[in-house]
């Protein structure tokens, strides 16, 4: 394959090691919050980290950035180490914030000691109302020049867990009349009375985002701390914490590449616990879901989601990136791997009147045609078969190339049948539909070579099986679900996204389908196991259509 141009990160990070660089060292986290599912937009994410220090020897570490314990919990901890370890990433070691909790502390403490910080007693609102805005300076505090004694007297009465929440924080003291609003004394600790999953009561006073990340990347010896762009404008307080934090040569640096944004596709996870919580799917990983764990069950694989991710790229200019591009490289990756079956989802018989009562021939399905050494399987062939209803008209159109009286259709792998008409019940309902085959068509004889406009799939009601299928459409209905201020994302949610069909029939070669096997069922898409099947009953997932179908 050809090898494409760097992005701009890995220019960075080449020119960074040949100039040799916090000692030619690489060093790069991925820091999820323990809040939710990790989606497709963090397996971007995910690739850069892990991907970086796979491709110049570096080192990746995974970091929970559990700073709030109000929405964190193990459940999503553990969801996030199996989700990145699909994506074929291990990690050289596991930290979490929390474990810093104490060095923050001190620093803070520090901070507070050479009078760059103090505690505010004032409300949410008052403090934001003081913040100006960028033309216009913010006013200082009443309690800016408290003295430092009791900055540390009250930082200490924070932590211990007799103040209520919101009665004071504790904010850097940098500059009110800043053009970065960053820098407007921000808040850098306040009270959380709530048991943390990993320290559980110890703390009371837990630091903001902002004061925990950059000092964390610092104290594991992060080179560079790689994120989206909505932290531009963060990157100045970044600094300054480093600075005042940093002994010696090394420090961490920030980049930032766009976020991914997906039309169709809500990638909030606030929104989508709520999707959760409602019921409005199934769980995190409902195949309807962007999330890695939904992808996995709906059958996309690693490698599809990593040629997307490639081919998407990464820039500093953020934008919205066309669904269809993702069901193309799940598309793509399928057709090289999945093998073929038949399965019928909406079924009636097929009868070939001039087929011997009671024969059963045995014929052969390639498994693969884009994979040679795929080999190809048994599939029986009776006198009735099962076909898609929708495969047969009576009065067909010109262009209707299936079975209509008098006109000739391949059967996939088999013969040459000519429809001779079919049988209605009492209310018009197509019942039977009448074929006779011609014995010299079967496939691989000379006669099989024979013009027909059709190939119509089917599967022998003398071993057919019965299978559900669930066909998955795009959870919502308008490109940007997020983004009307006015109306609720839960509007959009597309009613058909979910289409249980029973009773569906499938060739027997697909009994011993496990769990997330992909296959191609032919002329209809591409379908994978679902883990709700028992060895006795079967479910089908759709992953993708063979084509696309959302015109645009
Ligand atoms: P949300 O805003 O949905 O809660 P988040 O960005 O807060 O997402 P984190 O768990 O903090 O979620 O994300 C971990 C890492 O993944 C961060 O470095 C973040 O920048 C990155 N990330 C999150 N969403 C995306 C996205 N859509 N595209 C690329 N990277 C992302
Ligand atoms: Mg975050
Ligand atoms: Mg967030």
């Amino acid at each position: 394959e050809e090898k494409r141009s760097l992005n701009f990160i890995e220019a960075i990070v080449e020119k960074d090691l040949q100039e040799g660089k916090d000692g030619g060292r690489l060093q790069t986290r991925f820091p999820p919050e323990p809040n939710g599912y990790l989606h497709i937009g963090h397996a971007k994410a995910i690739c850069m980290n892990f991907g970086l220090a796979q491709q110049y020897g570096g080192v990746c570490n995974l970091r929970f950035d559990d700073t709030n314990p109000v929405k964190e919990d193990v459940e999503y901890v553990d969801a996030i180490q199996e989700d990145i370890q699909w994506l074929g990433y291990d990690w050289a070691n596991v930290y979490y914030a929390s474990d810093y909790f104490q060095q923050l502390w001190d620093f803070a403490i520090l901070l507070i000691k050479e009078g760059k910080a103090y505690i505010d007693e004032q409300s949410a609102e008052e403090i934001a109302k003081q913040k100006g805005t960028p033309t216009q300076a913010g006013t200082e505090s009443p309690y800016r020049n408290r003295p430092i004694e009791e900055n540390l007297d009250l930082f200490r009465k924070m932590n211990e867990g007799l103040l209520a929440e919101g009665s004071m924080v504790l904010r850097a003291k940098i500059d009110m009349a800043s053009p970065n609003m960053h820098f407007r004394d921000p808040i850098i600790y306040r009270i959380i009375k709530q048991a943390h999953h990993r320290t559980g009561n110890q703390w009371n006073a837990y630091p903001m985002y902002d004061f925990a990340h950059g000092q964390c990347d610092y104290f594991e010896g992060v080179t560079h701390s790689i994120c989206t762009l909505e932290f531009v404008v963060h990157r100045p307080l970044y600094d300054w914490f480093i600075d005042q934090l940093a002994d010696g040569d090394y420090r961490p640096h920030q980049y930032e590449f766009n976020r991914l944004n997906l039309t169709y596709t809500m990638m909030s996870k606030r929104k989508l616990l709520q999707l959760v919580k409602e019921n409005l799917v199934q769980g995190w990983d409902d195949p309807r879901m962007p999330t890695i764990c939904g992808f996995r069950r709906r059958g996309y694989t690693p490698e599809s989601i990593h040629n997307f991710i490639d081919r998407i790229g990464y820039t500093k200019y953020d934008g919205v990136i066309d669904v269809a591009l993702l069901e193309y490289a799940v598309r793509e990756d399928l057709n090289k791997r999945a093998t073929r079956a038949s399965v019928v989802l909406d079924p009636v018989k097929l009868i070939l009147t001039n087929y011997p009562d009671g024969e059963i021939e045995k014929l052969r399905a390639q498994n693969n045609p884009e994979d040679e050494q795929s080999g190809s399987h048994e599939v029986l062939f009776s006198k009735e078969l099962f076909i898609e209803r929708e495969d047969f008209m009576e009065d067909a159109p010109k262009k209707y190339f299936r079975l209509t009286p008098g006109q000739e259709v391949r059967l996939k792998n088999a013969y040459i049948v000519k429809c001779t008409g079919c049988k209605r019940d009492d209310d018009g309902n197509v019942v039977e539909v009448y074929a006779e085959y011609d014995s010299e068509t079967k496939s691989g004889m000379a006669e099989s070579n024979r013009k027909v406009k059709g190939t119509i799939h089917w599967v022998s009601t003398q071993d057919a099986i019965d299978v559900d299928v669930r066909l998955y459409d795009r959870l919502f209905t308008v490109e940007n679900p997020g983004d009307d201020k006015d109306r609720d994302f839960r509007e959009f949610l597309n009613p058909d996204s979910l289409i249980i069909k029973t009773g569906c029939k499938a060739e027997s070669f697909l009994k011993d389908a496990k769990p997330l096997d992909n296959y191609q069922f032919q002329r209809i898409g591409y379908f994978n196991v679902d883990p709700d099947s028992t060895d006795s009953h079967l479910i089908f997932n759709r992953t993708v259509t063979l084509k696309d179908s959302w015109s645009k």
